[in-house]
C-alpha cells in the first residue's frame, strides 16, 4: 500500500506502469523504484492479487461505496469517501484497469458491468456534493446572519468644532463664487502685518497693548493681528487679478471675557481686477450674508477709515432674527438680543484697497482695483446661533461642541 500511495504523490510515469496490478501475471524486470519504495520491491516474489471482475464483487464494491456515501457528513469527508471508493486505489478503478488484459470474450460484460457500477457510484457522489455543498452554505450564511436588534456600542462620536463647522461654510460660499482660499503663517514678520498695509509706524494698533510681538523686543516678528498678510502674500505670489479668502486664527493683547479674547478667527476676502467698484463688493457681501444668515438680507456700509483701504466703511447687515428682516419698512424688534433693536448687525470693515497696498504687493493701481473685507467667525458664530459668551467658544466643553458641532 505505500507503494500505491506513494503513487498518488506524482511517481514518475515508469514507476507507475510497476506499480499496476498485473492481470496476467507477466515477468517483467526488477527496476529500482524511486527511494521511497525500495523496501518493497514489486516482483513476483511478492503477486499482487488480480481483482475479480464478477457480479458480486463489483456489486459489493458498489454497495459499500454508496453506503459510505450515505454516510459522508460534509463535503471534506465525501472527498475521502471518493478518493477510497473510485480513486486510483479502488476496487472499481483496479477493475477497470484489468479489463484489458481480460480475454476477448470477456471484455464487453466486464465493461458494461464496470462502467455502468463506477457511473452509479460516480452520479450517487455528485448528487450528495450537492446536497451537503448546499447544506454548508446554508449553514455558513446562518453562522453569518447579522441581528440587527442586538445592541449596539454607544459610545458617543467626534464632532467638528462649531468654529470649524461655520468656517468650512465660509470657505463654501466663497469657493463657491469661484475664489481661492488662500492660508498664511500665525507668526508674521511686522513689515507684512503692519507695512504693507499701509499702517504708518504710529498706528495704534501696533502698540505693545494690541499686538503679541516675539521676543526679543527687536525681532521684527509678532503673532499676525489679522489675516491681511496673506492678502499680502497673495498678490506677491500670485499678481492680479486675484479673487482670495483668508480664513485663518489671529491674536490681539486682549483679556478673555464675554465678547473678546486673546485669539479668535477671522475671514478676509480680497477681489482685484479690472474696473472694480464699491458695487461689486456690496454684491460680494449680499451674497456673503445670504449664504450665511438666509434670507434676502440688506448690507449698509457706512463710512469710516482704515490704512488699508480707501474708501473704507463698516458693514452691517440688516437683523436676520427680528422683524427687521422683512426689509427697511419693518422695524426692530426693540428687544431683538440680536440687533439690540436697532434692526443692523455690525460685521466688520471693508473698502476698495488702498493704492499703496496694491504698490507694496507689487500690483499697479493705474491698472487694477480691488477690495476688501474682514469678518469675525467668532462673532457671526454668536450672532447666528445665539452664543451668549464667547469664552463657551474656548473652553472646550464638549456639550457646547455637542449642542452645535454636527450642524450649525
Ligand atoms: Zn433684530
Amino acid at each position: 500500500m505505500r507503494c500505491v500511495a506513494h503513487r498518488r504523490d506524482g511517481a514518475p510515469e515508469a514507476v507507475r506502469g510497476l506499480l499496476e496490478w498485473p492481470v496476467v501475471p507477466v515477468p517483467r524486470p526488477v527496476r529500482p523504484l524511486c527511494p521511497r519504495t525500495k523496501a518493497i520491491p514489486v516482483s513476483e516474489s511478492s503477486p499482487t492479487p488480480a481483482p475479480v471482475i464478477d457480479e458480486a464483487t463489483i456489486g459489493a464494491a458498489v454497495d459499500a461505496a454508496l453506503a459510505a456515501i450515505a454516510a459522508a457528513a460534509s463535503t471534506d469527508e465525501l472527498k475521502q469517501v471518493r478518493i477510497q471508493h473510485v480513486g486510483d486505489a479502488s476496487v472499481l478503478s483496479s477493475a477497470n484497469r484489468a479489463i484489458k488484459d481480460l480475454p476477448k470474450d470477456q471484455k464487453a460484460a466486464a465493461g458494461k458491468l464496470v462502467g455502468q457500477s463506477k457511473g452509479r457510484v460516480q452520479k450517487e457522489l455528485a448528487a450528495r456534493q450537492q446536497q451537503l455543498a448546499a447544506a454548508e452554505e446554508e449553514a455558513a450564511l446562518a453562522a453569518e446572519t447579522v441581528d440587527v436588534t442586538l445592541p449596539t456600542d454607544l459610545r458617543p462620536r467626534g464632532a467638528s468644532h462649531p468654529l470649524t463647522v461655520l468656517q468650512d461654510r465660509i470657505n463654501d460660499f466663497f469657493v463657491g463664487i469661484g475664489w481661492e482660499i488662500a492660508e498664511g503663517p500665525e507668526i508674521e514678520s511686522e513689515w507684512l502685518n503692519f507695512d504693507a498695509l499701509n499702517a504708518d509706524a504710529e498706528h495704534p494698533s501696533r502698540s505693545m497693548q494690541d499686538t503679541l510681538y516675539l521676543a526679543p523686543e527687536d525681532s521684527g516678528m509678532l503673532l499676525r493681528t489679522q489675516t491681511s498678510p496673506v492678502q499680502i502674500r497673495a498678490m506677491l505670489e500670485r499678481g492680479a487679478p486675484l479673487y482670495v479668502a483668508c480664513p485663518g486664527t489671529v491674536y490681539r493683547a486682549d483679556e478673555i471675557d464675554a465678547t473678546h479674547s486673546p485669539m479668535f478667527h477671522q475671514v478676509e476676502g480680497l477681489a482685484i481686477g479690472k474696473d472694480l467698484t464699491m458695487a461689486n463688493l456690496v454684491g460680494t457681501l449680499d451674497a456673503f450674508a445670504a449664504h450665511i444668515f438666509g434670507g434676502a438680507p440688506i448690507t449698509r456700509l457706512r463710512p469710516n477709515h482704515f490704512p488699508f483701504t480707501e474708501p473704507s466703511a463698516e458693514m452691517d447687515f440688516r437683523c436676520f432674527r427680528c422683524e427687521a428682516r422683512e426689509g427697511l419698512d419693518h422695524d426692530a424688534d426693540p428687544n431683538c438680543r440680536v440687533c439690540g433693536g436697532t434692526g443692523w448687525i455690525e460685521m466688520g470693515g471693508c473698502g476698495m484697497v488702498h493704492p499703496n497696498v496694491l504698490r507694496a504687493a507689487g500690483v499697479d493701481p493705474e491698472e487694477y482695483q480691488g477690495f476688501a473685507f474682514g469678518l469675525g467667525i467668532e462673532r457671526i458664530l454668536m450672532l447666528r446661533n445665539g452664543v451668549a459668551d464667547m469664552r463657551d467658544i474656548v473652553e472646550g466643553d464638549v456639550r457646547f461642541s455637542q449642542h452645535y458641532g454636527t450642524e450649525i
